[in-house]
Order: structure tokens, then C-alpha cells, then sequence
């Protein structure tokens, strides 16, 4: 019989720092979908799969770290956990601070975050202060905070997150038979690349287990990891940190990121490059996946689509390859964008009245 998923430290604890006496802080998270996107398939010459990290239990790849950095907050007996958000991680680290009964602050930037992630992390009793700065400013905080008062801080600046993030990579191996080629996805605070190139890095050599030995290798290779930046946050490609960073893409809208060193070391180790897309670029992506494909995302989840569809334009996407490209939030957390047309008007419903024949001619239908 099909067990029941039991979410990413159970499914992978001989990988990630817990024991059997751990207690587990977790709302099902991981075991999402690897699916076949054909779209893009047809129009690279390549099988593209989406890992689509909507599905997980707050409905971004957050919860994956989410579940290790709460774990990590009560074994260290933390009474109260801080993060500074652009959107979910506040609603990740509400719901999994509920889960582990411990009170959650959460620092947003003032405007800046979309209506579904703000209603998240208030229905789940988190205390939300806005403030009057960018993310960079509230990281800036939300860490000096951590350090100085009594407040465990869950950004991925806390090693805990990185270690359960890099679970993505492990699903993706397990459900392929091996490493993708390429791995493509949006890059903001850059804890993302940094993990899962962490992932296939481990699965890729003997791993000495913690609490089951050496484990043998899993994939035969690591895939280059192209990472794609909105660019108006674009730091990596500037080579400096961006003071305002700008792009209706808010998961992404950073201009410091905390995992600098470790997301230059992820695109150089694998022979990758991090690159920037525009907002019209990432719209178009994000009609792409929901027209074409059936994935519905937050915009800038479509960062890493968009970054592929241009490389595919500009003749550098290879054939024959296998690309997996994260998309990393729910459609539902934005969903103003999907009704934003492309001339930029809002799509309004045809009303009609309360009969058959008129709606079968608004739908052109003859009767059959
Ligand atoms: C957090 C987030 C990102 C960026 O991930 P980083 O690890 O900060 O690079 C991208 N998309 C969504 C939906 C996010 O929530």
C-alpha cells in the first residue's frame, strides 16, 4: 500500500542534521509534482519538467525550510521566532510557528507584498509589522533582533532553512532515475540555488550520514544551475548589491542577498550563469505556464521560465537535454496578474442573462 508522504525530515532524515528523538515540526511539505511540461518541451527540443513548489502546504518552497528551521527554533527551547519576508516566508513561518505553538513576528516591506501571503501570515496569528524600508531593510532587522533578544530567527540565513531546501534537489533525482542537465530557477535572496545545488551536490558522492553510515551515491552527475534574476533586482548580474530594487515580481524583489557567496559558488562549481529577465519577460512567462501548461504561478516563480524562454530565442538552450526548472510559488498568492491582459487593461467576465439560448450564441454553439 502507498504510504502517506511525511514530509521532508522523515522522508529524508538520514540527510539532514535530526535524529530519531527529534521532534519533527511539519505540515506534509515536499513530495511535489515533477511535471512533464510539453509547451516548452515542443519549443526546446528538450524535456522541461516543472517542479512545481506551489503544492507544498503553504503553498511556496519555503515550507521545506520552513519545517527544518522550526524544528531547529523549539529543540533550542526558542519561545518566539522572527523573519523579515517579501511574502512567504512570513506565511511559512506563521503557519509552521502555529504548528510548533510558538509566537511568530513577521517584518514585510511597507506595500511591497501581495494580498494572499499578508491574509497567510495574519490568519495564522502571526504579529505583522510592516516597515518603512525594503526587505533588505527588514533582514537587517529581523537579524539584529536574533542576536539581541530573546527571538529565533528562521530567514535562510539560518543554515537549518539551506539544509531543508535542499530536499528539492533529492525529489527531483529520486523521481528522474538521475541528475537533469540544466536546473533553472528564480534567484532573490539566493538560498534557493544555494540548496539545491547543495542537494545535488550530496546526492552526487558518498554521503556520511550522520545516524546511517556512508550512504552510497545516488545521481551520476550535477546539472549546470542557470539562475534568473527580475532585472530591476538583478544584483548578481550588476556584480554589486542593488540599493532599490525594483520589479512587480515581489518574491524576488532584492537587492542584498544574504547567500552572496554560496549562489556565486552554485553557478560557478556547475558551469552555470545567473542572468536577469524583465517584468514584461516574466509576465509573459507567467501566461505561458498558466495558458499552455496548466501551472498556475506567482510571477515571480515564472522568473526561471522566462530566463529559459529568452535563452531558447537567443539560441542557447541545447536539445536532447533534461531541464528542470523550479517554479517556486502558488498562482493564488498574486492573483491579480492573471487578470491583467496584455495591453495591460483588467479582463472583465461577459454577463449574460439567465438563458440558454443567449449563452450558447455568447459561447458561438449551434445546436446540435
Ligand atoms: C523566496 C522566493 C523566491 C526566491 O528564492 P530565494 O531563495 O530568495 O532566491 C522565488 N520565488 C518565490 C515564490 C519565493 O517565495
Amino acid at each position: 500500500m502507498a504510504h502517506q508522504w511525511r514530509g521532508v525530515i522523515r522522508e529524508y532524515a538520514d540527510r539532514l542534521p535530526v535524529t530519531e528523538a527529534t521532534k519533527v515540526i511539519t505540515l506534509g511539505e515536499g513530495g511535489t509534482p515533477l511535471v512533464h511540461a510539453q509547451k516548452l518541451s515542443e519549443l526546446t527540443g528538450s524535456t522541461v519538467y516543472l517542479k512545481v513548489e506551489g503544492m507544498n502546504p503553504t503553498g511556496s518552497f519555503k515550507d521545506r525550510g520552513m519545517t527544518m528551521a522550526m524544528t531547529a527554533a523549539v529543540e533550542a527551547g526558542a519561545k518566539a521566532v522572527v523573519c523579515a519576508s517579501t511574502g512567504n516566508t512570513s506565511a511559512s513561518a506563521a503557519a509552521y510557528a502555529t504548528a510548533a505553538g510558538l509566537k511568530c513576528a513577521v517584518l514585510v516591506p511597507e506595500g511591497k507584498i501581495s494580498m494572499g501571503k499578508l491574509s497567510q501570515a495574519i490568519a495564522h496569528g502571526a504579529t505583522l509589522l510592516q516597515v518603512d524600508g525594503n526587505f533588505d531593510n527588514c533582514l537587517d532587522i529581523a537579524r539584529k533582533l536574533g542576536e539581541s533578544y530573546p527571538v529565533f530567527l528562521v530567514n535562510s540565513v539560518n543554515p537549518a532553512r539551506i539544509q531543508g531546501q535542499k530536499t528539492g534537489a533529492f525529489e527531483i533525482v529520486d523521481a528522474l532515475g538521475d541528475a537533469p542537465d540544466i536546473h533553472v530557477l528564480p534567484v532573490g535572496n539566493a538560498g534557493n540555488i544555494s540548496a539545491y545545488w547543495k542537494g545535488y551536490k550530496e546526492y552526487s558522492a558518498p554521503f556520511e550520514s550522520a545516524t546511517a553510515g556512508t550512504l552510497p551515491a545516488v545521481s551520476t552527475k550535477t546539472p549546470a544551475m542557470w539562475g534568473f534574476q527580475a532585472a530591476g533586482a538583478a544584483p548578481f548580474v550588476a556584480g554589486h548589491p542593488i540599493t532599490e530594487p525594483d520589479t512587480i515580481a515581489t518574491a524576488i524583489r532584492i537587492g542584498n542577498p544574504a547567500s552572496w557567496d554560496t549562489a556565486i559558488a552554485a553557478r560557478d562549481e556547475s558551469g552555470g550563469f545567473i542572468d536577469a529577465v524583465t517584468d514584461e519577460e516574466i509576465l509573459d512567462a507567467h501566461r505561458w505556464l498558466s495558458a499552455k501548461e496548466g501551472v498556475f504561478v506567482e510571477p515571480g516563480s515564472a522568473a526561471g521560465v522566462a530566463g529559459l524562454i529568452k535563452k531558447h530565442a537567443a539560441g542557447e538552450v541545447p536539445s536532447g537535454k533534461t531541464i528542470v526548472i523550479t517554479v517556486t510559488g502558488h498562482g493564488l498568492k498574486d492573483p491579480q496578474w492573471a487578470l491583467r491582459t496584455e495591453d495591460g487593461s483588467e479582463v472583465q467576465p461577459v454577463k449574460v442573462p439567465n438563458d440558454v439560448v443567449t449563452v450558447a450564441a455568447e459561447l458561438g454553439l449551434e445546436e446540435s
